[in-house]
């Protein structure tokens, strides 16, 4: 635990998960908000004023009295979660990254072969990376990522199946919340009473079948070589507000019965250095057992919304298992995410 609270800033703090990001480091016990950033829309007022607040309640009032500052004014803080658009978050991420450990939800570097993409309870060995990042970017600060929002929970159940059985293949079938588009998001002509296959012309789906490679990938010599898994995605959007479903399909190296499947699923345990950070959740993993579980309006908030739900594990007629994991995409899949990946930075001593 750090002997006093670390100045942080928020970059796209005004929007759907910038927001989450404020809410969540309400009484964080080791950070606290030095600079909120937006862009020429709301710079220069004071934060209350400007917001329009989708979550509940109302930003804290110290929150609400700061000035949002231009998004490219790098701030004197130790650490920048980015909630940037990923056009806003090319140049100016790395504007940041010089002096600042930034941890960011953008799309943007999340391929990049010098970035590393983290789930602190699956690949926190990844940060080796950063001697290497460093090192060719000139950067005092690093550049890190979180997954997209659907493919954190998938990357979550497969990561104790994947160490267990070794995953060969996956068909990935989601049903995504409508705040994962931001705000406003999706009109409500279009997914009321509807649903919408197609997310983001395509990019949705290539995310799903690429960011779990790496992810799953082992780190060498700065660079991460990537799992070797077939991946078919088809995603939907549904009229849920929070909350990712996914429907896999899951081919394995080693056949494993259901009680493995499940046994691997329950046992699974977060490495030590993730173990007992502040938004660390108990159960990385929690496995329902009734036939009808999990569902976003019950289960999202398993874990403060960081852990992954999983159900209806059984044999799958074409590959080996099948299963339903349910994630909350704007905290685990945004705004928590990102802060377990700033706390992991200072637990492993990247931030000081
Ligand atoms: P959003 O609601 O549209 O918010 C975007 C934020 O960026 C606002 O604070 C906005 O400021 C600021 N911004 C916009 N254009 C800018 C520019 N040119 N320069 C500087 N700042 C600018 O978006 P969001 O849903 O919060 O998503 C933020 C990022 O997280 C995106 O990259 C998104 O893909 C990613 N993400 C979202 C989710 C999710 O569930 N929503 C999940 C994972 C990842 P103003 O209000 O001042 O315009």
């Amino acid at each position: 635990m750090p002997s006093k609270k670390i100045p942080i800033a928020i970059l796209g703090a005004t929007g759907a998960v910038g927001q989450r990001m404020i809410q969540l480091l309400a009484g964080h016990p080791w950070f606290e908000i030095a600079a909120l950033t937006g862009s020429d829309r709301t710079v220069g007022r004071p934060y209350g004023e400007l917001v329009r607040w989708v979550l509940d309640d109302a930003p804290p009032p110290d929150v609400a009295k700061m000035i949002v500052q231009p998004s490219e004014q790098v701030a004197d803080v130790a650490i920048a979660l980015s909630a940037l658009p990923t056009d806003a978050a090319k140049e100016i991420e790395p504007l940041w990254a010089a002096s600042t450990a930034v941890c960011s939800n953008a799309s943007t570097y999340r391929a990049a072969a010098d970035v590393p993409l983290i789930i602190p309870e699956v690949n926190p060995g990844h940060l080796a990376m950063l001697d290497r990042q460093r090192a060719e970017r000139g950067w005092k600060g690093c550049l890190i990522t979180n997954p997209n929002c659907a493919s954190i929970g998938i990357v979550m159940a497969l990561k104790p199946l994947h160490d267990a059985f070794g995953v060969t293949t996956l068909h990935a079938a989601t049903l995504q919340a409508v705040s994962g588009a931001g705000y406003p998001g999706v009109a409500s002509l279009d997914i009321l009473d509807n649903i919408i296959p197609n997310i983001a012309n395509g990019g949705e789906e290539s995310k799903i079948e690429t960011e779990p490679l790496k992810l799953l990938g082992q780190v060498a010599d700065g660079r991460v070589q990537e799992a070797k898994i077939g991946i078919s995605a088809q995603v939907t959007r549904v009229p849920v507000i929070d909350g990712h479903t996914a429907l896999l399909s899951i081919g394995l190296a080693r056949k494993a019965s259901v009680e493995e499947a499940i046994a691997a699923l329950e046992g699974f345990e977060a490495p030590e250095q993730v173990r007992g950070l502040p938004s660390a959740p108990e159960r990385t993993i929690v496995v329902r057992r009734e036939a009808d579980r999990p569902q976003p309006r019950r289960d999202r908030d398993a874990g403060r919304g960081m852990s992954a739900v999983v159900g209806r594990v059984r044999p799958c007629n074409l590959l080996d298992l099948r299963l339903v994991v349910l994630s909350h995409n704007t905290i685990r899949g945004a705004a928590g995410g990102a802060l377990l990946n700033a706390e992991l930075l200072v637990s492993t001593g990247v931030v000081a």
